[in-house]
């Protein structure tokens, strides 16, 4: 158990509750706050051109303006024949922050004469950790699949109704939430952070 409170670096309550149940699996649930208890400190400007540099900026704007050690992360779909885009584009890429419809719809558009074997791609989540004294450290997660042609299932959120993991043949939208953070990006990162956490807090 951490011996100090961390902040997570965002304001989402479906995002906190979630990392609070990965986190919590690897022990770390106790002194999770989020930074809608902080509401004097800005939203920082996403200037990085990876996941893991937003991740980071986040992370340490955080920690600097709080004082305590702060959890942040970044993340996107990444699709093999557009060379990694939407990538850091992933919630504008149809121009609108965060128009999850728009994005999916377009995404599909511009893959529409893309075949079956040519339609890999795969959400990554860059988890980053910052103290107040500028140690930092990122780790990476990645969820593979396919994307299909249309969309399917109404849970997640994002692009997850055109995501199929590899393996499975129901997108992410069609999974349960314990399912997807099994085997998500974001799961996958966080449980890599939690032991990083547990050796830089103690
Ligand atoms: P952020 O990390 O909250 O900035 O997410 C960036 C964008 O990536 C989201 O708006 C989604 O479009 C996409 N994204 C990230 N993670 C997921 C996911 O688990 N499912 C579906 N879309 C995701």
């Amino acid at each position: 158990m951490p011996m100090t409170r961390i902040v997570l670096a965002t304001r989402n309550a479906g995002k906190i509750t979630e990392l609070r149940a990965i986190l919590a699996e690897a022990g770390l649930a106790h002194g999770l706050v989020g930074a809608e208890e902080f509401p004097e400190v800005p939203d920082v400007k996403e200037t990085g051109v990876t996941f893991a540099e937003n991740a980071l900026l986040k992370a340490h704007a955080l920690a600097r303006a709080t004082g305590l050690p702060a959890v942040a992360d970044d993340s996107g779909l990444c699709v093999d024949v557009l060379n990694g885009a939407p990538g850091i584009f992933s919630a504008r890429w149809a121009g609108r922050h965060g128009d999850d419809r728009a994005n999916l719809d377009l995404l599909l558009a511009q893959l529409s004469d893309i075949a079956e074997e040519h339609r890999g791609a795969h959400f990554a989540c860059a988890a980053a950790l910052a103290l107040p004294d500028g140690t930092e450290r990122v780790v990476e997660g990645r969820l593979e699949g396919t994307l299909r042609v249309a969309p399917a299932g109404s849970g997640g959120f994002g692009y997850d109704p055109i995501l199929q993991p590899l393996g499975e043949t129901r997108t992410c939208a069609e999974l349960t939430a314990d399912e997807k953070n099994a085997i998500s990006h974001r799961g996958k990162a966080f449980r890599a952070l939690a032991p990083v956490v547990r050796d830089l807090l103690g």
